[in-house]
Formats: C-alpha cells, structure tokens, sequence
C-alpha cells in the first residue's frame, strides 16, 4: 500500500463513495458545458470556442458553416510565453521546413529508427540551457513522469513525494515499486521528519538502510499557482543525502530572470538538483518532455525506460518548434523578443494577479507566478462561474473533484506574454461583477 492520500482515502470508502456519487451524479453532470468546449483557432490569447458545432465541424480545423463561434479572451491555455500568438512570425518558417524534410512522424521509438538530428539538437539545447551533461526528450510530458521514475527508482528505494504532485509522478511513483511516503505540500519541515523517520527506521522488516531515497517535488503546482521551496528543499536533501527530482513543466521558459526556470527563480544551482525535468506543452507552444541530469543517468534512461523504447519518438516538427522556441528564449535569433516575452509575462502575471487580490479574491500562489487559481469552494460554483465568464467572452479553466478536494473548489487563469493590458482590464471588469454576483469575495471586515 503506498501512501498517497489518494490511498489513505480508501478507508472512508463508503464515506467518499457518496462524494464522488454526490459530485457525479449532482454537479458533474450539470457542469458538463464547463469541460470540453472545441475550440476552432490556435490557442493564442484569443481562441473562438465552438458553442454550436455542425457536422461538418469535425472535419474542418475552422468553424464551417452550420457552426457558432464565440471569440474569447483565452485565460485557460498554457501559452505562457505567447508562441500561439506570433506562431507566423517566430517560428513557422523552420517548422514547416522541417515538416519538408523529415514529416510529422518518425514511426518508430527513440532507440530503434526514432531519433532524427532534431532531437539531438533538443537534447544538447535543453543540457546547455540548464547547465547539465546531457539530456533525453521523450513524446510527451505525461509520459516522462510516468516512464523515467520507474527506470530511476525500484524495489529498496524511498520515493519521498509533495502531496500536491501531478498525477503523471503519481503513476511513475506507483509503477515503480518503490517505497513512497508523501510530506506535507511544500513543509520543509514535514519533507525532513519524513526523511529523518526513514533513516531511522530502514527499509520495512528488515531495516536495511534504503538504496536510495529520491524527493520529488514540482517547480510550480498547477491547481496552487505556488513556487516550490527549492531552497529548503536542496537543504534538506544535501543534510540527508537524498536525491532530487524537480518538475518543472510549469516554470520552465516561463519564470527566472532568462527564463531558465524555477532553479533560477530561486537562485540554486541546477547542479545541487540531480534530475531536472520539465514539458515543451507550455512556455515553448509544442509538446514532449524532457530530463536534464548526469551523462550516465540519461545514458540509463536511453536504454530502460519505457518511452524511449517502446513509445513512437517526439514528432521532428515539434523539434523543431521546441528548437526555434529555445533560440528566441536564449537570444540567439538575434533579436530581444524572448527577454520580451518574458519581461510581458512577469509584467501581466503581477498585474493581473494585485488587481484580483484588490477586488478581496481569494488568489492562490504568490508573485511572478502566471499560474492563478481563485478559490471557489462551492462546487456548484464551478458551473456558475464559468457559464458567466463564457457568457462574457472569457474562457477559462474550472477544478473541482477530482483533480481538487470536493469543497477547495476553485477557477484557474493562465496568464500570458501574449495578453494585452486592455484585454486583462476588460476581464478584470467581468470577473469583477461575477464575483459581485456569485459571493466570492472574503469579508474584509466584521461587519463588512
Ligand atoms: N507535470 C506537471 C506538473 C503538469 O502540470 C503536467 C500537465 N500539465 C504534466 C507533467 C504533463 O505534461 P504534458 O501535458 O506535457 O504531457
């Protein structure tokens, strides 16, 4: 049995059974109109989302005849750096060059025929951004949780996990057979009790000291907003000698001064963290994943996980947007638009996020952070809330149960480079009277 709350709940069954069928049957199925709305644009800071889709809708990329479109402000995309919006100018033209020369498949895994010149060129780009040896991308940022954890940690290992990690860590811890305890989201304190308790104790039974313990933790949560503690973190693991695997699929590209993520933001070495690992789904507009760490351990990782071997390899035309991204992050187009982009981002984020705190919002996270969740902890405010910003010309995102506790439920914006001041302000207004309408806001005072 392992320790992941999600486990521990077991126990209530019955308890949660009469949750999960209050919030299906209840309020899921009321809210449906919330989720999977098809959008019929690319996913820059406007999107037009499809209300009524005709038959034809599914086989044209553009809204055909017979089929509604409603253009709204996109807060739901993680186009952080707003590659969506200025696709044509930045990177199309090596894309499509690529999508010449090698199409859009490799249709075969990374070790077998799956690994073009382009991906090499990832692999050495994403070492060298993040100072490591080297570096392997795999085809999906889901995929290299789930597959690289298992190759790193096995039977007589200790996986130490934040609570709060993403499902795909969840499932690579799971499949690993390590042994997994979960510390308290972002508690340095609990993380070293934790780590303190099982060295004192050993492995179960036998009490063997572990093989090795490997802490994971993410840069930036998802449904928090909030910065990992890196700093308390490597502390910690350097005091008891444990390894560290950082996610960083939301911070990379997106926050530290040159864009180099969370170890950056928090000013720690990229060599005081073992494994560094992150997507290209957000900042840099493509998909994969990736992990950064010592030449033997990628080497490793080629030869046993799962997504190297028995996975078709990243597309090469998402290479090459991954590649064409990385130049205009680091400068090496030529021009300033990267240091730009990143500059607009910090700039809207912390613009965006004192002027919802000003309306008495309950916003979690903290600054420079583009990732901000109010809290809405009545589910049935999930529909409500975003059936009024759609009705406003707003899409965002809304978590309720699973992916939250049923009462922390709560709405999700996603803030970009990309985003004009005017558009940030004309949404302001709009959730500001939503929260007018749906009783967001905290009491600020007693008898306020
Ligand atoms: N890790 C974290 C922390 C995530 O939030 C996500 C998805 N948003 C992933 C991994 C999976 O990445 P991808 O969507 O690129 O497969």
């Amino acid at each position: 049995a392992s320790d992941f709350p999600g486990d521990d709940w077991s126990r209530f069954a019955p308890l949660l059974k009469s949750w999960e069928d209050f919030y299906f049957r209840r309020i899921y199925i009321r809210v449906q109109d919330a989720f999977n709305r098809p959008i019929a644009s690319k996913p820059g800071s406007h999107i037009d989302v499809l209300e009524r889709v005709s038959d034809d809708a599914q086989k044209s990329m553009h809204a055909p005849d017979g089929s509604v479109c409603r253009q709204c402000l996109n807060l739901g995309s993680y186009n952080y750096l707003g590659f969506a919006d200025d696709w044509h100018v930045t990177c199309a033209r090596d894309v499509m060059a690529s999508l010449q020369d090698f199409s859009v498949s490799t249709s075969s895994a990374r070790n077998e025929y799956g690994t073009t010149a382009l991906h090499r060129q990832v692999e050495t780009t994403v070492a060298r951004f993040l100072g490591k040896e080297d570096a392997i991308c795999l085809n999906m940022g889901f995929n290299t949780n789930a597959t690289t954890i298992p190759s790193l940690v096995g039977r007589g290992d200790l996986l130490i996990s934040d609570e709060l990690n993403h499902t795909s860590i969840v499932n690579g811890a799971r499949a690993s057979g390590a042994a997994i305890r979960v510390f308290k989201h972002n508690s340095i304190i609990d993380l070293e009790a934790t780590l303190k308790q099982a060295i004192i104790l050993g492995r179960p039974r036998t009490r063997r000291p572990w093989n090795k313990i490997l802490v994971i933790v993410e840069g930036i949560y998802s449904m928090e907003g909030e910065y990992c503690d890196l700093r308390g973190v490597v502390d910690v693991c350097k005091k008891y000698g444990a390894y560290i695997y950082l996610d960083e699929a939301h911070s990379i590209g997106a926050t530290g001064a040159t864009g180099r993520g969370c170890t950056e933001f928090a000013g720690v070495d990229t060599a005081d963290v073992d494994i560094l690992m992150g997507t290209f789904t957000k900042s840099f507009g493509a998909m994969g994943g990736y992990v950064a760490a010592d030449r033997a351990t990628i080497q490793h990782l080629r030869n046993t996980c799962a997504a190297s071997s028995c996975h078709n390899a990243l597309s090469p035309v998402v290479c090459q947007q991954v590649l064409t991204a990385f130049k205009v992050i680091m400068g090496e187009d030529g021009t300033n638009i990267g240091k730009q982009k990143l500059q607009s981002l910090r700039d809207n984020s912390n613009y965006f996020r004192m002027r919802l705190e000003e309306m008495g919002l309950q916003v979690l996270g903290q600054y420079d952070s583009p990732v901000m969740p109010i809290m809405l902890y009545n589910p049935c405010k999930i529909a409500a809330f975003s059936r009024e910003c759609y009705k406003r010309g707003l899409a965002v995102v809304v978590v309720g149960f699973p992916a939250v506790p049923l009462l922390l439920s709560r709405a999700r914006f996603c803030i970009s480079a990309g985003h004009a001041r005017e558009d940030l302000d004309r949404a302001l207004a709009e959730i500001d009277e939503i929260a007018e309408v749906l009783k967001l806001r905290y009491a600020r005072s007693f008898c306020g």
